[in-house]
């Protein structure tokens, strides 16, 4: 497995948004899509920024723009004390500010964090479950967890399901749930990329974890949503 990629060998898969951390495949490992849909690092890079959004006191979103394929929103927390990104951005742009730690809720899209654990520098955490996958091929992560934590107001909490350590986390009123649901013709799925049963256990836990917090927002794969709204939905999806 490689390891150390670097920029310069480094791809970016643009119908997906995949990275390729120094390995030059025919084709995607996420989409499929062959070379013509490839930028290095370098060219995605000029060619794409990451915007950040405010969503609530000490949390914005990171999206990449232009839209870079089916890029998972990323989060940046701003705790006072450490600055945390839950998931991370496609594209690899210096302009932002540092995060000491990326910390993913799953394994099946990781960003351009290969690169930025070098630049800023940041640890890369993720359930250990999800460590060894093809999709992981390149990637470092400096502390695989197995146990639920909480680090400056930051908890993370294990779901299962959609990927065996799939992990929601919450940080003051504030969910990050990722890719776990999606909206479909004005209402909500579970994730159908991923083992239908366990993903509906998963769906279980996650409505009794919610019945402890007391979430405001919710931060999903490309939206944030204001919790009641999104818990109606949910709620529907649950119960079937
Ligand atoms: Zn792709
Ligand atoms: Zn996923």
């Amino acid at each position: 497995m490689p390891s150390n990629a670097a920029v310069t060998d480094s791809y970016v898969c643009t119908s997906c948004g995949y990275n390729m951390a120094g390995y030059y495949p025919l084709h995607c490992p996420f989409c499929g899509a062959g070379r013509e849909h490839f930028l290095t690092a370098e060219e995605c890079s000029a060619r794409y920024r990451v915007r950040s959004t405010p969503v609530a006191d000490g949390v914005e979103m990171l999206q990449s723009v232009p839209r870079l394929g089916i890029e998972h929103a990323a989060y940046r927390i701003d705790t006072g004390d450490r600055v945390y990104w839950i998931d991370c951005p496609s594209c690899f742009d210096r302009r932002l500010d540092p995060a000491s730690v990326i910390t993913f809720t799953h394994h099946h899209f990781l960003g351009a964090s290969h690169l930025y654990r070098v630049e800023f520098p940041a640890e890369v955490w993720i359930r250990r479950e999800e460590v060894a996958m093809p999709l992981t091929c390149g990637f470092s992560f400096d502390l695989p967890f197995e146990e639920d934590f909480t680090r400056d107001g930051i908890r993370a909490h294990h779901i299962g399901g959609h990927t065996s350590g799939f992990a929601v986390y919450d940080f003051r009123g504030t969910l990050f749930v990722c890719d776990y649901v999606l909206f479909r013709n004005e209402g909500m799925i579970f994730n159908p990329y991923g083992p239908r049963e366990n993903t509906l256990e998963g769906g279980i836990r996650l409505r009794r974890l919610l019945n402890d917090l007391r979430i405001e927002t919710v931060c999903g794969v490309d939206y944030t949503m204001e919790y009641p709204q999104w818990e109606a939905l949910f709620d529907r999806l649950a119960a079937g």
